[in-house]
Formats: C-alpha cells, structure tokens, sequence
C-alpha cells in the first residue's frame, strides 16, 4: 500500500461528468458542452480544466485542453493550442471563418492569439473578471485602431464551466494547505 506521505501524488479524481448534448441541434451550447467535456479530460490528468473546440462551417477543426503543466509550458493554454491545431488542419493561419469556444474568458495572451489568428467569433462561457481580456477585465479586442473585428459572445453554458473550474481549485488549495500542515 502506498503511503500517504508518498511524494508521487495521484491526479485528484473529477467529480463532474461529461455531457451528452444532442447531435442534432448544433448551436453554441452543443459546441460548448465539448468544450466542457475537454475541461473534464483537463481535470483527469491534473491540468487546469480549461477546454476549448474550434468550428467552421459546422465542423469541429480543433480540440483543445489547457497543457501547462505536463508541458512545462506557460503558454500551453487551450486556447493556443486549439488555434495551432486549427491553423494547421486548414494549411491557413488565418481563421477568418472559425469559431473559438472555449470555457473561461480569455486571458490576455490568448486573447491576442485570437486576434492575430483573426478569428471571426469568441464564445466563452465563464466571465474571468481578474484574468479576462474580451470584456471581463479589459476589451482586448476593441482596441480603437485594429482593423480586424472579433465578434465576442459571453456566459454560454456558463454554470457547469465555472463550477468545475472552482471546484478545481478549492480541492488543489485544500490539498496543498494539508500537504504544509
Ligand atoms: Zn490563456
């Protein structure tokens, strides 16, 4: 039996499940039920459950969760990597005709990735009022001179999105004020 003291800690189990949304009406919310379905997977391996999906004409072309710590990388957000996979796939950088869905408000990279990417829409669920940058905290994207307009759509599926990600962090605090104690 491994001991408690044990240094190799498991993934902290996720309580939430995820969502059967109905295949045949694809509206935000079906887009941003996999977006939370990602968060969950985000969660199973002890990452921050952040998830985002990139649509265009109706087909999903990337599919994302937050990567920051089994890359070692600060800029492994769901967000980036859901936008490099949908460049990619589409051999454009520019998405024009793409959709970002993603489970929390932008934060300030991420959003300017969404406007360097050109993205023609953002929907997010959660409002970050500390971290977000498509309105929460500052409107990014309503710089006075950018020529590209990003059309932004708040609170979709909001609920669930901000609860697992709460939920996420009050268990790491707890865990991590029993691990000092
Ligand atoms: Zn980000």
């Amino acid at each position: 039996m491994e001991s408690e003291n044990s240094s190799i800690r498991p993934p902290l189990s996720c309580p939430f499940d995820k969502l059967h949304p109905s295949q045949l009406v694809r509206d935000d919310k079906f887009y941003m039920s996999l977006a939370f379905n990602l968060a969950v997977d985000a969660w199973r391996v002890d990452e921050v459950p952040i998830g985002a999906i990139i649509e265009r004409g109706g087909e999903i072309i990337a599919a994302a969760h937050n990567e920051v710590e089994r890359a070692g990388d600060p800029t492994a957000h769901a967000e980036i990597l859901a936008i490099t996979q949908a460049a990619k796939k589409i051999g454009d950088w520019r998405l024009n005709e793409c959709t970002l869905y993603v489970t929390k408000e932008p934060c300030p990279m991420c959003s300017g990735a969404t406007i360097m990417s050109r993205l023609s829409r953002v929907v997010f669920a959660w409002g970050d009022p500390k971290m977000g940058c498509m309105g929460g905290a500052t409107p990014l994207h309503s710089l006075p001179k950018l020529n590209h307009r990003v059309t932004v759509t708040a609170g979709v599926l909001e609920q669930p999105c901000k609860e697992i990600l709460q939920a996420y962090f009050n268990l790491k605090r707890g865990r991590d004020s029993e691990a000092t104690a």
